[in-house]
């Protein structure tokens, strides 16, 4: 609702809708009827709009998404039409985050006031739409067609700082906000509102906006990879040069044009998905979830190892403001990895936030902490030894965790006396920066050593996902089978630029080829020679050069790493790379060696289309997520796309891969085209459909319903 009060002639409305004060449709109401009451009494002469509680009306109800409250009268359109053409003063008074809807109340209104702290956006986009009650026409009236395609395309914040330079904010106001807005609605009494009107300006040098627009065009689809809502809402800005009706219905066109898309739902998933996976349960016993499992308190965590990934996770808890010790047995490597992170930790609290951190050599510095999460090489051997001396020093009470890639958790839990305090918590790299963080339960793994991880996410800002324990966890097995297929097509014809080019413009921001290069090339092949698929100098002896253990197997990558080309850290890869640039330029030496690989084994090159590239590699991994499911490793198949979006890049305006292979390839034609691949190519095993998929297609069932009993 939005509560009506009058301080002398000032008319307060202020929405009262917790938690964000977002605009339900009693709020709708409320706004118009506090307006035609404010219009009505003649001891009102101005309006104030504000926010009761921690914010500003931060956008529309997105529990109302898809019913029947979302449409219902009166819309926002019509609350804003209320204010703009309102005949007293109406200011709207911004603390917290004026976002979406509630941004654009505040352009409706004829004044607009800020605390120095609040913060404004149109984050429309994130959600495959555009800000639809007159965003997308007002705020270009401000600040000019550029700036406006800048921030609605990109959904960015802005602070109330830049906000009142760009002309947005009238005046940043110190002090009591009410008190404050009362007074400059008094000032402003009895000014015509005519001239305040953002929707009766003209947009600023409106005769250069097709050049603007064509200059934003390039950008604008090179980040949008694929995502329809980014280039829509520059169209409708491009409106915003046309009388404001006119742009409106254009917007009005646009919108309804977004809305009937297949993205904007696939988004709005993604969206309550990063918040749903908050609502975990064990995968394997539902009576262990959020509500009944209890964290450990984490005031204090050990991280072994300083490498790359010690270092970036020891950044990201400092960040959240946990003490830290990190141990690194080289001493030179513990040097390099402080003095990284504090050049990374931000100018203003960098010393405050070092002054948390305390460096150790020696494991008995480990005694008191809360958590260790243990960083080393991925090194079985190695892993067993750590743990086994966490184990001896740390308090019995204190929660071992391993930052694996895909070892056993069990396998590690074993050489400890505390095996029900062993988890997993798999970072991604760069781990300050990626938001996933995969958290394994070990078979004895207790409900309070999962919940504690899954806390410390929430702590550290990350999106956490519970799954089970297996060979490369989820993340990393789906990844497993999509790679093996990236490169049988190079056998078949296909080069590594072609297969990148197909996968990017699918919309992942890299596709593995180049992928393979940033990480290192011999991350895998290390992987493969702990395993015995192959050695550092070729095959192992008497192994068919095609096949491993009675699996296929394509040495290439093998062949790649034996060369010593292990990606840009060596300046050469699948690509090649100039002195200090990280541009892939395709190689002749690969190329060649590829072709004479080729030869060598029989293969004869054909022309592959990018419909099969994405496919072959696509669908295999969307296979494994089903293989997953049905053995209980991931609770829900959002589980998995919240891995993929946050962890490996895939494209967020497609939902995730389970969600796209039900709602847009379609499980039918998903199990079609797998079952005419594994046709054509019987020993690769990962095409085989598997039988979860099967079971689904010929009785009908859906993912959605699979494990929701999430609704806890
Ligand atoms: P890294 O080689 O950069 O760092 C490992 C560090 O551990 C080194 O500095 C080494 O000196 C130190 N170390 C070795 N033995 C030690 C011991 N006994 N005690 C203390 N320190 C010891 O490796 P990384 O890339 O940071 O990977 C670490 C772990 O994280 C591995 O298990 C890896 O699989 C996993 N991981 C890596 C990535 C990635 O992209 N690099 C992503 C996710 C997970």
């Amino acid at each position: 609702m939005a509560e009506y009060s009058t301080l002398g002639s000032v008319a307060v409305l202020q929405v009262n809708n917790p938690p964000v004060n977002s605009f339900s449709h009693h709020v709708r109401q409320a706004l118009v009827d506090g307006l035609e009451r404010a219009q009505r009494d003649p001891a009102v002469r101005s309006i104030v709009i504000m926010g009761k509680g921690r914010t500003f009306p931060a956008g529309a109800d997105i529990r109302e998404f898809g019913s029947g409250a979302a449409v219902k009268m009166p819309n926002l359109l019509m609350v804003l039409q209320a204010v703009d053409t309102c005949q007293k003063p109406v200011v709207s008074a911004i603390h917290g985050t004026a976002l979406g809807g509630g941004f654009e109340l505040a352009l409706a209104s004829h004044y607009r006031l800020a605390v120095p702290s609040a913060r404004m956006g149109l984050p429309e986009v994130h959600l495959g739409i555009l800000p639809g009650a007159g965003g997308t026409q007002r705020l270009p009236r401000v600040v000019g067609v550029k700036t406006a395609i800048q921030m609605i395309t990109s959904g960015q914040h802005i602070k109330a700082q830049q906000a009142l330079s760009l002309g947005i904010v009238d005046k940043i106001v110190q002090g009591d906000l009410l008190k404050e807005a009362v007074s400059f609605a008094r000032s402003v009494e009895g000014r015509p509102v005519e001239d305040r009107r953002i929707s009766q300006k003209t947009v600023p040098e409106a005769d250069k906006v097709d050049e603007v627009v064509e200059a934003a065009r390039k950008t604008i689809l090179r980040k949008a990879r694929g995502a329809i809502a980014p280039m829509t809402c520059v169209q409708a800005i491009q409106a915003s040069v046309l009388p404001f009706e006119a742009g409106m219905a254009r917007e009005a066109e646009l919108m309804a044009f977004l809305m009937t898309s297949w993205q904007a739902p696939a988004q709005q998933y993604a969206f309550f998905s990063e918040r749903e996976v908050r609502r975990w349960s064990h995968p394997r016993d539902k009576r262990i979830n959020f509500k009944t499992a209890k964290p450990r308190v984490v005031k204090s965590v050990g991280v072994v190892g300083a490498g790359t990934m010690g270092m970036g996770i020891t950044i990201n808890l400092l960040q959240a403001g946990l003490k830290v010790v990190m141990l690194e047995v080289n001493k030179k490597q513990l040097d390099k990895a402080v003095n990284t992170i504090k050049k990374t930790l931000s100018q203003k609290s960098a010393s405050q936030k070092m002054s948390q951190l305390t460096t150790a050599m020696d494991y008995s510095q480990l005694r008191d902490v809360d958590i260790v999460i243990e960083a080393v090489f991925e090194n079985m051997r190695l892993k067993k030894e750590v743990f086994r001396k966490l184990d001896a020093v740390t308090k019995p009470q204190t929660i071992l965790a391993s930052n694996t890639s895909g070892l056993n958790i069990d396998e590690i839990a074993a050489v400890t006396k505390r095996p029900d305090k062993v988890v997993g918590t798999h970072f991604f790299a760069p781990a300050n920066v990626m938001r996933l963080l995969e958290n394994i339960y070990g078979r004895q793994t207790s409900p309070e050593t999962v919940a504690t991880a899954m806390q410390l996410g929430v702590t550290i800002g990350k999106v956490g996902v519970l799954v089970g324990n297996c060979p490369g966890f989820v993340g990393n097995r789906m990844l497993g089978s999509y790679t093996a297929e990236a490169v049988f097509l190079l056998e078949e014809g296909a080069e590594p630029q072609d297969v990148d080019r197909a996968i990017e413009e699918f919309g992942f921001p890299m596709g593995p080829f180049r992928m393979g290069d940033l990480s290192g090339t011999d991350i895998g092949w290390k992987g493969r020679i702990a395993k015995g698929l192959t050695t550092e100098h070729g095959p192992p002896p008497a192994t068919p050069a095609l096949y491993r253990r009675g699996n296929r197997y394509c040495p290439l990558p093998d062949m790649l790493c034996m060369k010593g080309r292990l990606g840009q850290k060596t300046g050469a890869g699948w690509y090649r790379y100039e002195p200090g640039s990280r541009t892939a330029l395709p190689d002749p030496v690969v190329l060649q060696m590829i072709q004479d690989y080729r030869q060598e084994h029989g293969f004869k090159k054909r022309t592959i289309s990018s419909q099969e590239i994405v496919e072959r590699c696509l669908y295999p991994l969307i296979n494994e997520g089903f293989h997953i499911l049905d053995e209980g490793i991931a609770a829900r198949s959002l589980d998995i796309d919240v891995i993929y979006l946050f962890g490996y890049g895939w494209p967020r305006h497609t939902g995730g891969p389970m969600y796209y292979a039900e709602r847009v390839i379609g499980l039918e034609k998903l199990l079609c085209s797998l079952e005419t691949y594994s046709a054509r190519y019987p020993d690769h095993a990962h095409l085989q459909p598997s039988p979860l998929l099967r079971n689904m297609v010929a009785k009908g069932g859906s993912l959605a319903a699979l494990g929701t009993d999430s609704k806890l």
